[in-house]
């Protein structure tokens, strides 16, 4: 449920800059998110997409300039479970040894002191995240048994638990095979489809097509393109034109 003021951006950064250790990353990046909106960040590797989702989450440093999320200042957004985040990361294999169904619990730990058992709510949170991605069947699976996309889908319903009204994704089709790809674009779709707005960070739009309305370009810490993704594949026709004007 959203609580932002009526027809606040989902997410507003003017003039920002973000980065590491007092070290600007990227600057200057002006970006308006509205409601429901899903973009995908794009760009090559290192020139800052991670640092400016991780950003939103105040994960890497607000080094100047204006952010906002859901309508308020970063610095005094204190309720987190109103923006999930699926962190980079190939799986969950490597000694986890947890069910799914606890996976996704902890994404609940945010707002659920560790000493207060589970109530029948939250039980029901995580089984709605479960529905949401397909793995209510899964539940009380080893995260280990399953595949790597199940286990990214996983990720995502551990983001999902609190309904998030904004919902970041790194790389969230990285890494794992064809069939998984389309059932993760499925999932990505029905959340868009729900009102969910989205920022995902992806190498992969072809995998995404048909869920992305708006793409945005990073490249070296700036933003160089910002527009739909009929626009964008006319950017790419221009420039592989203009190369080609300039090869000798
Ligand atoms: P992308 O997501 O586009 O691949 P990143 O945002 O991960 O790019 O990285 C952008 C730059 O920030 C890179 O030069 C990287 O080395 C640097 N960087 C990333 N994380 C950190 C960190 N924790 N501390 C310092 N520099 C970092």
């Amino acid at each position: 449920m959203s609580t932002a003021p009526t027809g606040a951006p989902a997410v507003r950064l003017h003039r920002a800059a973000f980065g590491y250790q007092g070290r600007p990353v990227l600057s200057g990046v002006d970006l308006t998110v509205h409601p429901g909106e899903v973009v995908a960040l794009l760009g090559p590797n290192g020139s800052g997409k991670t640092t400016l989702v991780k950003g939103l989450l105040g994960l890497s440093e607000h080094l100047s300039g204006e952010v906002e999320v859901l309508g308020t200042p970063l610095a005094r957004l204190r309720d987190r479970t109103r923006t999930g985040y699926v962190p980079q990361r190939h799986t969950l294999t490597g000694g986890v040894g947890a069910t799914v169904t606890e996976v996704v619990a902890t994404g609940l730990l945010a707002s659920r002191p560790w000493w207060r058992p589970a109530r029948r709510a939250d039980r029901e949170a995580v089984h709605e995240a479960l529905e949401q991605v397909g793995l209510a069947d899964r539940a009380r699976f080893d995260v280990e048994t399953l595949s790597g996309g199940q286990q990214r889908r996983v990720l995502i319903a551990r983001a999902l638990v609190h309904a998030p009204d904004v919902l970041v994704m790194d790389e969230p089709t990285a890494g794992v095979d064809h069939a998984s790809q389309h059932v993760l674009a499925e999932v990505l779709r029905r959340l868009g489809t729900s009102g969910t707005t989205m920022l995902v960070v992806t190498h992969e739009l072809a995998a995404l097509r048909g869920v992305v309305d708006r793409i945005v370009e990073i490249d070296t810490g700036h933003l160089t393109f910002d527009g739909t993704p009929q626009g964008y594949a006319d950017h790419l026709g221009e420039h592989a034109l203009s190369a080609g004007r300039e090869a000798p």
